[in-house]
């Protein structure tokens, strides 16, 4: 019995570690290969770029034929500038960057990088254009060098951390014992929220891309973190192509355009005092937040979040 039960408990151990890789595997894949059906087209072309304008003409989305997720969202954003996404939770932001990934096709309309279709381009040159900081940053278990280092596979250690630099990340990293080789991840050193969303900014500079994702949800930080992360995504935003997915509205008040989605439809856009002066749904959204942010300033543990 006791000789069993020594064996089996060490493979218990064993199974729980592959487990573990497994379900970070599974987190990679969700993120890279969400949907293994969309294929390159025979002959695809590799996507050119030159300043990387972004069109959605008339796009319709259905995940699942019974129920349409888009409709007829059409907007351009043009070369090197910013264009901000808002609205309620399901309102389809995040569907808006899946489907600029490619991730899936669109239903009805079309989805273009200066001028050519994502579908006619192959997605590996595709999804190397574009750099997504995600709501939730996948850590591999391996060292933060490798982890900066992922954006772009060779990168030297000089430009990794001239990367962390740059994201507010390379002191940090410095105070570990291990600096560089400090393993992080789910079985080596756990790094808060805006530590993690640190590493993915480093992790997009170093990819360079011509497009930026960034779908906030910072929903794990407080404001004032939320505000340092502002401040360094401004910077590398900065004459990039950029899509941000808003949640709080005081981190998009100065994008070229904002983009107000309600349950799939682009209901109003604008600059920021375009919409406020519209008096509609931005404005409705902008004053509630305000009126939270006086609440948090007189109760500091207050969560801004919606
Ligand atoms: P947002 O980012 O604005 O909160 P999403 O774009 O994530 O919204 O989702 C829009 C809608 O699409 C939601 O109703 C959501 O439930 C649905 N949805 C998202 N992903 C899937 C999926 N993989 N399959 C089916 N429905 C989905
Ligand atoms: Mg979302």
């Amino acid at each position: 019995m006791i000789q069993l039960y020594i064996p089996l408990n060490f493979l218990g151990v064993i199974y729980r570690e592959i487990k573990q890789s497994l379900a970070d595997m599974e987190r990679l894949f969700a993120l890279l290969d969400e949907n293994r059906e969309v294929a390159d087209k025979p002959g695809a072309q590799p996507l050119a770029t030159h300043g990387a304008r972004v069109a959605f003409s008339h796009v319709d989305f259905s995940y699942e034929a019974k129920r349409q997720i888009l409709f007829d969202v059409d907007f351009t954003i043009p070369a090197g500038t910013t264009t901000a996404v808002v609205g309620h939770s399901g309102s389809g932001k995040s569907t808006l960057s899946r489907l600029l990934f490619r991730f899936y096709d669109v239903q009805q309309g079309a989805i273009s990088i200066d001028g050519q279709d994502v579908r006619a381009v192959t997605q590996e040159s595709l999804r190397d254009a574009i750099g997504i900081v995600p709501q939730d940053t996948v850590l591999f278990n391996d060292t933060i060098e490798y982890n900066i280092a992922y954006g772009r596979p060779g990168a030297g250690i000089d430009e990794v951390v001239a990367a962390a630099r740059v994201a507010s990340i390379h002191d940090f990293i410095e105070s570990l014992p291990d600096g560089y080789k400090t393993v992080v991840g789910e079985r080596g050193l756990k790094l808060s929220g805006g530590e993690k969303q640190r590493v993915a900014i480093a992790r997009t500079l170093l990819k360079n891309p011509a497009i930026l994702v960034f779908d906030e949800a910072t929903s794990a930080l407080d404001s004032k973190a939320e505000q340092a992360i502002q401040a360094q995504l401004k910077e590398i935003a900065k004459n990039r192509t950029t899509l941000v997915i808003a949640h709080r509205l005081s981190t998009v008040a100065d994008a070229q355009q904002i983009l107000v989605l309600d349950h799939g439809r682009i209901v109003e856009r604008g600059t920021h005092q375009a919409l406020l002066a519209a008096n509609g749904l931005y404005a409705q959204m902008w004053e509630r937040q305000q009126a939270r942010k006086d609440e948090e300033l007189a109760s500091p543990s207050l969560e801004l979040e919606q």
